[in-house]
């Protein structure tokens, strides 16, 4: 019935390759001085300025290729808590034409494997504190020592600095041979709608597409302001990658860089740098509302706070705005679609509605059949433009679920089109995914681990949402063996046995549950949903 359009007016999207984009003079680097940090180690205070950055990787582009071989297309896997060089590694291994595959640095090592096979990658590069788990792999897949690479000035068991492979002559721009609606510049791993992590290929137009797009959807006022940005996020992940590394360097916006979260850091960076701008997911909303050490410091500076990756509930939208007297600007967007497609407009959206849709956007809302549905009526998104993916890579199965015939692609998240206020709602999920804090949990992988014990029959992992700490959290259900007691202990030791198999945040927080039988259709698939709805009976009780 309906295909919703952006709202805004198009933005061109040039049709050139990532690298030359952000180095190419704009109406940022045009104004802003060059030689100011744009590059900040929260807790050393070590900085790079524009400039710096830009000499450092074009040589550093030119050495990719010269000194390590590498040819245009090799995929380079990266793992590494945020770095303040960061950029310079994402940026060099652009201007060598090669596919970046940035991960989550606190994988396990079976984690780390699917990553690095999955994506075929022909160099690696991480931080001296994970090599012994990565060498494992690596040697066992023969990836040898002589393209593994490291951050920081030391050689560690034969692997190099990056930095060392530094080549003779800058690269030249634009880069020749790369076809940025076509060539792949990133694979990052996201579950998708349903199954294991899968590579999302992005090209260089998706993301020159967001870039543009984000600029566009800002006051024409604020564009050219003296903004700093507080960069916790992980820099692997799509919400990390866009806002703080490639629409920040674009920009010249100074980006404060933590390593990992820790909130009182957090409050102490605001005040010494006098950042501005940050992105947030809701549980750091909540932590930023409610906790006592928050209040100890100035955190007024901060001008504009974007929260997205999970919903933020307008009691919590409430408590902070009483804490932190900035704009809160929801947005959402999927690894898929190259973070936000829909945000809220700065001149103000209604508490608890992710907003309005990105220039060159399209979205419609379709019904279980796949009809199109209109204004108000409840229905899945799916979207098409410049930012949405090339598809999974190498996964014709899960690109032909993903994507129908006339190249929209599904998205697995339920939502509404409001006439009323303009604006779209999400309102829930058909696909698998869980959200803890804003990092993907698979349910399929949770629960091939659970039924590699053998004291389980059958299980079921699904979301429960933790309304205190504003995030879902996985719990199991799960039908024993028969001659398995149904006890506490029982219940630990399954909950321990995926918790030693699995990263942290992929934990069963939520709890295992003992059932007689998981819901299943006469194929055999899970019903989902009908798990959702115990979960959900049971909270209404509560
Ligand atoms: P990721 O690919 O890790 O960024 O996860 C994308 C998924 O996060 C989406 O498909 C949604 O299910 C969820 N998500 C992102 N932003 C929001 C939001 N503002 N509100 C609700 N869910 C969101």
């Amino acid at each position: 019935m309906v295909i919703y359009k952006a709202t805004v007016p198009s933005v061109p999207v040039p049709n050139i390759d990532l690298y030359s984009f952000l180095f190419n003079a704009n109406e940022f680097n045009q104004t802003k001085d060059l030689n100011k940090p744009v590059t900040i180690e929260g807790e050393t205070g070590r900085s790079l300025t524009w400039n710096q950055i830009r000499e450092k990787v074009s040589y550093m582009a030119t050495g990719w290729t010269e000194n390590v071989g590498l040819k245009k297309g090799d995929t380079v896997a990266v793992f590494a808590p945020n770095q303040y060089d960061h950029v310079i590694l994402y940026l060099s291994l652009l201007g060598a034409k090669c596919t970046i595959s940035p991960g989550n640095p606190a994988y396990t090592e079976a984690e780390f494997e699917h990553q690095i096979t999955n994506c075929q990658a022909s160099a690696l590069v991480t931080v001296p504190a994970l090599l012994p788990v990565l060498l494992k792999i690596t040697d066992k897949i023969g990836l040898p020592r002589s393209r593994i690479f490291l951050f920081g000035d030391k050689q560690v068991e034969g692997c190099r600095p990056y930095t060392s492979l530094s080549g003779n002559k800058p690269t030249v721009t634009p880069l020749q041979g790369v076809d940025g609606a076509n060539d792949t510049a990133f694979i990052c791993y996201s579950s998708g709608t349903t199954g294991l992590a899968k590579g999302v290929m992005l090209t260089h137009k998706n993301f020159i597409a967001q870039v543009v797009q984000t600029i566009n959807a800002e006051p024409e006022e604020d564009r050219l302001n003296d903004d700093v940005i507080l960069g916790f996020l992980p820099f692997y992940h799509i919400y990390g990658l866009t806002s703080l590394v490639l629409n920040a360097f674009y920009k010249v916006v100074p980006v404060v860089i933590m390593a990992r979260f820790d909130l009182e850091l957090l409050c102490q960076l605001v005040e010494k740098y006098k950042v501005t701008l940050a992105s947030i997911v809701p549980p750091v909303a909540v932590l930023l509302a409610k906790a006592p050490v928050v209040a100890k410091y100035d955190l007024t500076t901060i001008r504009l706070l974007g929260c997205g990756a999970a919903p933020l509930s307008k009691e919590h939208i409430e408590s902070l705005a009483k804490r932190i007297p900035a704009q809160l600007k929801q947005g959402y967007g999927m690894t898929e679609t190259t973070s936000g497609v829909i945000s809220q407009s700065l001149q103000g959206g209604v508490p608890g509605s992710i907003g309005i849709l990105s220039a060159n956007m399209e979205c419609k809302i379709v019904n279980e059949h796949g009809q199109e549905l209109g204004d108000d009526q409840e229905g899945e998104f799916l979207f098409r433009g410049p930012s949405i993916m090339k598809g999974y890579y190498n996964n014709p199965k899960a690109n032909a679920e993903t994507f129908t015939e006339d190249g929209w692609m599904r998205t697995g998240d339920v939502g509404k089109y409001d006439s009323k206020t303009g604006e779209f709602f999400i309102l829930d999920r058909i696909k698998e995914l869980i959200k803890y804090k804003g990092y993907q949990v698979a349910p399929a992988e949770l629960e091939a681990i659970l039924m590699g014990l053998d004291i389980i029959a059958d299980c079921c992992v699904v979301g429960l949402y933790d309304e205190s700490q504003a995030t879902e959290i996985p719990r199991a259900y799960v039908v024993l063996q028969p001659t398995v007691e149904k006890s506490d202990k029982t219940a630990k030791v399954i909950a321990d046995y995926v918790a030693s198999n699995v990263t942290n945040y992929k934990k069963l927080r939520g709890g295992v549950k003992f059932v007689d039988v998981i819901p299943k259709s006469p194929s055999g698939k899970i019903l989902r949903r009908q798990v959702k709805d115990w979960v959900k009976n049971e909270q209404k009780k509560i």
